[in-house]
């Protein structure tokens, strides 16, 4: 009988069911259309009424909202302001194929503005290393190591996800889901999923700048329903706080290696099963200019061009003139990973004390054609 009466107590409480809640994520669209010094006050006001109730937000800029903050100190200096109080700030596209097409686009299109890479660049002017973005036309303009993804839209399907690795446009990324609200009877449906998903999901929401300016209740109804059932926040993360801490492609054992102590090196590539004892190579480079092997025709110099024309590590090289001087290669294993020891370092590591070594790691298809460009690992070489 006592176990009958705990399970009605249960039915009938369903918050007291519940050991722990699951993440929660809330993503703001910067629309590239729509960017303004009054729309930015508009975010203003949206960030200050998320600070209120201890929500942190995913801030997705379009690029022009770049030229807003530029042309404007206190705005450009809201940024770290955000960022200190728990909010992250990434990068938000519309791709050719979108109505308000945003002018970048890696297709060759006479019309464009720029490519990805030049995309990336200008929102790096204002947000440093981008970490993040919900960028569209992904699988042809994904740009070159930006490592998380936020995706979805219209439809309930998309509310709960779970972090999932995915390469796209041959990046490795970690990718997690949201639903577009739009009007308030949708937040019923959050709340819902809220109660009903798992403790390892993620209850994801977005919503553009201009759908709070038109409604702030369409946001605070739900912010005010997390706060009373989370006051401190704990389980409301953004993008970095749900996905950063997931394996990337490639790691390093060391972030630090000691020359002097002949310590070794362990490179791990993990492709989370997507390539399975397919080919890869490791690349290294180390920064700094070396007269007589930069570009001038090495073996290791023609890897380093050949993996330039086609602009996929571009950034991965510190300086334009770094050396190659390393390239390991095997296969991964069955699950799609592979271990490796960078051995002989102690004969490089006086020329290279003080210097940083990046490693990168490409996955091969039969073919020979390039299916994964990972991560960049970064190792000093202290003396
Ligand atoms: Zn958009």
């Amino acid at each position: 009988m006592r176990n009958c009466f705990a399970l009605l107590l249960l039915l009938a409480a369903p918050n007291f069911a519940r050991a722990q809640f699951p993440d929660t994520l809330f993503v703001v669209h910067c629309e590239f259309q729509k960017a303004s010094p009054q729309a930015w006050l508009d975010l203003r006001a949206m960030v200050n009424d998320a600070n209120a109730r201890n929500v942190k937000l995913s801030i997705e800029l379009g690029h022009s909202w770049v030229d807003v903050a530029l042309a404007n100190a206190p705005f450009a200096a809201d940024i770290n302001i955000w960022r200190q109080q728990g909010h992250a700030l990434g990068a938000h596209h519309h791709g050719v194929t979108h109505p308000d097409f945003d002018g970048y686009t890696d297709t060759l299109l006479p019309a464009r503005v720029g490519d990805m890479t030049a995309f990336k660049e200008k929102m790096e002017t204002l947000l440093g290393e981008l970490q993040f973005g919900g960028l569209d036309e992904a699988e042809t303009d994904w740009p070159c190591l930006v490592p998380m993804r936020t995706m979805g839209g219209i439809g309930s399907v998309n509310i709960v996800s779970e972090p999932s690795f995915a390469t796209v446009n041959h990046y490795p990324v970690w990718q997690i889901s949201h639903m577009y609200i739009q009007n308030i009877a949708e937040i019923i449906l959050l709340k819902n999923a809220h109660q009903n998903a798992l403790s390892s999901q993620v209850v994801g929401a977005v919503t553009h700048v201009w759908n709070y300016a038109a409604d702030p209740a369409l946001c605070t109804d739900w912010w005010d329903y997390l706060l009373s059932i989370d006051p401190l926040g704990v389980n409301n993360k953004t993008v970095p706080g749900v996905l950063a801490l997931q394996t990337p492609a490639l790691a390093s054992s060391h972030t630090l290696i000691n020359a002097s102590s002949g310590e070794q090196l362990k490179l791990t590539i993990n492709t989370q099963y997507l390539f399975p004892n397919q080919p890869y190579h490791i690349l290294f480079s180390a920064s700094g200019v070396d007269v007589g092997y930069d570009l001038a025709g090495s073996g290791t110099d023609s890897i380093h061009l050949s993996l330039n024309i086609d602009r996929l590590t571009r950034k991965s090289y510190l300086s334009p003139n770094s050396l190659v001087f390393y390239d390991t290669a095997g296969n991964l294993d069955a699950t799609g990973v592979a271990e490796g020891q960078l051995v002989g370092l102690g004969a490089l590591a006086a020329r290279l004390s003080g210097r940083t070594i990046s490693a990168q790691a490409l996955v091969m298809n039969i073919a020979g054609d390039i299916d994964l460009v990972s991560n960049v690992a970064s190792i000093i070489i202290i003396p």
